[in-house]
Parts: structure tokens; C-alpha cells; sequence
């Protein structure tokens, strides 16, 4: 039986996804040879949130991350979060993706499908989007973002199928070869690694709220458990969108070292102007002596996987999560405690590259809080892929 495997990444991405012996870790490997500096795949967001600050200066699309000149932005009437585009195209695609549903009062519901619901619904409706963009406003997150776009995005694919071929309507986005089964955004998110973190209660209930609000029915979206998955998921993949070099103007978090939100970037999570979560290179695994690196080089959130040095077919990819260089003002040996703690805060483990194990000297390192490796898959993701269950995937 061919599994979702065969099918995913496309075999244009030039990689596959193997696993690792006895551990069954899945990593990224290279289907053939590449040089340095060669681009290996391009990869669209499943879903981007710019970083609030961006957002409520209205500089960047709040679809393709790209710096929008003064006076070119599409700014929506009335859109809640202040979203501003750089194309008709990033606005129709944003708008029937997540957009219209979580910070519009237009109607969620195909035209036609409405018959006075969102003329009912918008006064509570107002309010949830209210409290939840002042949330994020206020904390600056983006994790509770990119987790309420997720969701917003295929609930928009299940309403869309009520009036399928619909122009403007939206599809699945093609990540597996032709010919697969039916997989959905549901699939790929399901197989994903996470790490257990600490999921407020609060950001539950606001993003509840707002989809429970625009269409009744829809506040059971999330109960507690997926909702903690699903953050788990987002803290543990989600990189940092960051181009022409980032920036050095980010706020600087003001929230506790193990609650603030880092994102898998070799530049640093303060220099990025957002987050993204990208299906495929989720699958790139950390080493401080990576043999390639995301490059956004389009000036947008497309992620360009690039070779730092050159790669047989067969080997393995891996990429820097956190800043690896070696700062001006610091020993080897602080450097390397430094990203030590910072993958142990920010992904759960204790690094163990080549370099790591290399670098290593007689001062202690102290005691960086994890196990060797605290990320992990949902039970009935592993019981299907270890032969003791024959869930079909979703085909409807
Ligand atoms: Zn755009
Ligand atoms: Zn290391």
C-alpha cells in the first residue's frame, strides 16, 4: 500500500521524506546533486502572520510579507486587523482564505448560502474581532494568528465545497503528486512534530469566539486538546520570514524567556518581519553545521531552500533553526551555550551536531532544562505509519 509518503513532497521539490533507524525520526533528503548556492525547492506558506508591529504600520502585504511602496498598498474599508495588500491577487486569495471569515463582517458563507445570517451575526461578531486584535496587538504574538488563519483556512475549504467551481473559490493547495489520495491541509498538519507548551486558555476562547461568532456551530472548533496541539505544532514549526538581511527594529518581547515565540531562522527570530509555516521544510532538521539554509530572496515569504555547500543524493538536510555564528563579543564556548539554550527553550532538545560534540571543553554548560529530545507525533499518526491501524486518509 503506497502511503502519504510516495506522495509528499511533490518530486519537484527534488527531496523526500525518510526515516531514521530505529528512532523512526523523519528528515529531509535530497533526491539528487546540488552545488553550493543552488536553490533545491521553492515553498509556499500554508499560512504567514506578519509581526504586529508591521501589521499596525501598514508597510507589508499581510498576504505576501513584501514591503509595499507608499501610496501602492490595496487597503480593504474595513478590515479589522488593518490589512493592507500589494496585488488585487494577494487580496482576493487572503480575503477566501482566512481573511473575510476572522476580521470582516462579511458573509463567511458562499453568496447565495447567507439568507440574513451575517446581518444577525454582525454585532457579536464585531466584538470577538475586536478582542482578539487588540490581543494582538497588545502582546504582539503571532502564533495565536497563524493558528486562527490555519483553522480559518480549511473551514473556508469546506464551505467552499457547497458551491464548488465557484470563481475566486478556493482549493487544497497542490502539496502532493498527482495521482494521491484526497490529502488535505488536515493531513499534512496531523504528521507534523510538536512539543508541549503551555496553551492559554484565554487565546482558545478568543479565537472561539471569532469563529463562533461569523457561523454558529463553528465555537467547537477547537476545544482544549487540539488547541494545545495545534500551538505545539505552530512553536515548533513555524519559521521566521526575513529578507534583504532583516531588520533591527523589532520590539523586543516583553514576555517571560520560556513563553516568548521563537521561529526556525538562522538570521534570528528578532530580525524577521514574520512567521510562516511551511509543510515541507518543517520536515529540515537542526544541526549548527547546516548544509542548507531558507532564503526569502523574492522579498515575500516564499521560501527558497538553499545549498551552503554542495549535497550528494541521499544526503541529509539540515538547517540552522537559531543564529550559529559565533558573535564578536563571544568565546566559542558562549556561543555555544548560547544556541544551546536557545534550541532547548525554544524546539525542547539538547543538541547533539557534530559541532556541538566538537566544541565541547571542561567548563560546564549548566543544566539546559530538557531531555535529549522532547518533540514528538500524535499517537494515531504513529500507530498508522508503525502498521497497527488502517485509517484511510480523508477522501471526501
Ligand atoms: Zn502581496
Ligand atoms: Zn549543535
Amino acid at each position: 500500500m503506497l502511503g502519504y509518503y510516495e506522495y509528499f513532497p511533490q518530486k519537484r521539490m527534488n527531496v523526500s521524506v525518510k526515516e531514521t533507524g530505529e528512532s523512526k525520526y523523519k528528515i529531509l533528503v535530497a533526491e539528487k546533486d546540488f552545488e553550493a548556492g543552488d536553490v533545491i525547492y521553492k515553498e509556499d506558506p500554508l499560512v504567514v502572520a506578519l509581526d504586529s508591529d508591521l501589521q499596525q504600520m501598514g508597510t507589508h502585504c499581510s498576504h505576501c510579507l513584501r514591503l509595499i511602496h507608499k501610496g501602492m498598498a490595496i487597503k480593504p474599508e474595513s478590515d479589522r486587523l488593518n490589512a493592507i495588500y500589494c496585488s488585487k491577487e494577494c487580496q482576493v486569495a487572503s480575503k477566501a482564505e482566512s481573511q473575510n471569515l476572522l476580521f470582516t463582517l462579511e458573509s463567511p458563507l458562499p453568496p447565495g448560502m447567507d439568507q440574513g445570517l451575517s446581518s444577525l451575526t454582525k454585532p457579536k461578531r464585531e466584538e470577538a474581532q475586536k478582542v482578539f486584535t487588540d490581543y494582538l496587538k497588545s502582546t504582539g504574538k503571532t502564533n495565536p494568528l497563524l493558528l486562527a488563519r490555519l483553522l480559518a483556512r480549511q473551514i473556508s475549504l469546506e464551505t467552499a465545497k457547497f458551491t464548488p467551481n465557484q470563481p475566486g473559490g478556493i482549493v487544497e493547495p497542490p502539496l502532493t503528486d498527482e495521482g494521491s489520495p484526497g490529502y488535505g491541509i488536515s493531513d499534512h498538519i496531523e504528521r507534523l512534530r510538536y512539543i508541549d507548551v503551555n496553551a492559554l486558555e484565554a487565546e482558545r476562547k478568543m479565537i472561539t469566539e471569532v469563529l463562533g461568532s461569523a457561523l454558529p456551530g463553528l465555537e467547537s472548533t477547537l476545544p482544549e486538546d487540539k488547541h494545545a496541539l495545534a500551538m505545539g505544532k505552530i512553536a515548533y514549526n513555524a519559521f521566521g520570514v526575513c529578507y534583504s538581511g532583516g531588520r533591527d527594529d523589532k520590539p523586543v518581547s516583553t514576555a517571560r524567556p520560556e513563553d516568548q515565540e521563537r521561529t526556525r531562522t538562522p538570521y534570528g527570530t528578532s530580525r524577521q518581519i514574520g512567521s510562516g509555516l511551511y509543510v515541507v521544510s518543517a520536515y529540515l532538521a537542526h544541526s549548527c553545521e547546516p548544509n542548507v539554509r531558507p532564503s526569502f530572496s523574492s522579498g515575500t515569504a516564499e521560501l527558497h531552500l538553499v545549498a551552503s555547500r554542495a549535497i550528494k543524493k541521499g544526503d541529509q538536510l539540515t538547517m540552522a533553526f537559531v543564529d550559529v555564528t559565533q558573535h564578536p563579543d563571544e568565546t566559542a564556548e558562549q556561543a555555544r551555550r548560547r544556541r544551546r539554550f536557545e534550541l532547548a527553550r525554544g524546539w525542547r532538545f539538547k543538541c547533539e551536531c557534530s559541532r556541538c560534540v566538537s566544541d565541547v571543553t571542561d567548563e560546564a554548560e549548566g543544566d539546559l532544562g530538557v531531555g535529549r529530545d522532547e518533540s514528538k507525533v500524535e499517537a494515531a499518526v504513529s500507530r498508522v505509519e508503525s502498521g497497527q491501524a488502517g485509517i484511510m486518509p480523508d477522501t471526501d
